[in-house]
């Protein structure tokens, strides 16, 4: 078992994902960001398919077929779009992405960039995560509601153009103060 190797890995993840939170004000997110990851339903499972370039997920989905290790994570952790996913209040829509609200929209963003830095090491650029985010988005379809889809590529766009600098300052001055002066969520 890759236990050491795969407790670092989390470690190293939540620091960065911590670190960018705090450079935004979301402090109790950056500090709770994917605690679920130490529960034995994912902690054990991250061992046995510890891969070191990839997520285990991906080795457990190739060895069993899915990944019990990402159903018990994706139920319990705000920031992916996947947690939201429920029957429409439309009968006639079925199953569809509901609307994140937008703080759990940003640290899903910062859960890209560590993750892209994670894996890309020397090669990561502030381009990365909006590659491979652009790769993917075409098969979402309903799964992702497409007012959070539009917000996450606006961010990851911005970082791609102007870096994190940049994209940060207007997260936390434009994107998260507009809500406060509203009813937080
Ligand atoms: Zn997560």
């Amino acid at each position: 078992m890759k236990a050491w190797q795969h407790f670092c890995t989390i470690n190293h993840h939540k620091m960065l994902v911590m670190k960018q939170c705090f450079k935004v004000g979301l402090y109790k997110q950056g500090l709770l960001h994917d605690m679920s990851k130490y529960t034995p339903s994912e902690f054990l499972v991250g061992c046995k398919y510890y891969q070191g370039t990839r997520s285990p997920n991906n080795a457990e989905r190739e060895a069993t077929g899915y990944s019990s290790a990402w159903l018990h994570h994706k139920g319990r952790n705000r920031h992916h779009y996947e947690y939201w996913i429920d029957y429409s209040a439309d009968p006639k829509e079925g199953i569809v992405g509901q609307k994140m609200p937008t703080r759990y929209v940003v640290e899903m963003f910062m859960d890209r960039i560590a993750a892209s830095k994670t894996y890309m090491k020397e090669a990561y650029t502030d381009a990365h995560p909006l590659e491979y985010y652009e790769k993917g988005a075409a098969k979402l379809g309903r799964m992702i509601h497409k007012d959070t889809a539009a917000l996450l590529h606006h961010l990851l766009k911005m970082l791609a153009e102007e870096g994190e600098e940049k994209t940060f300052a207007y997260i936390r001055k434009e994107i998260l103060k507009k809500k406060r002066k509203g009813k937080q969520r």
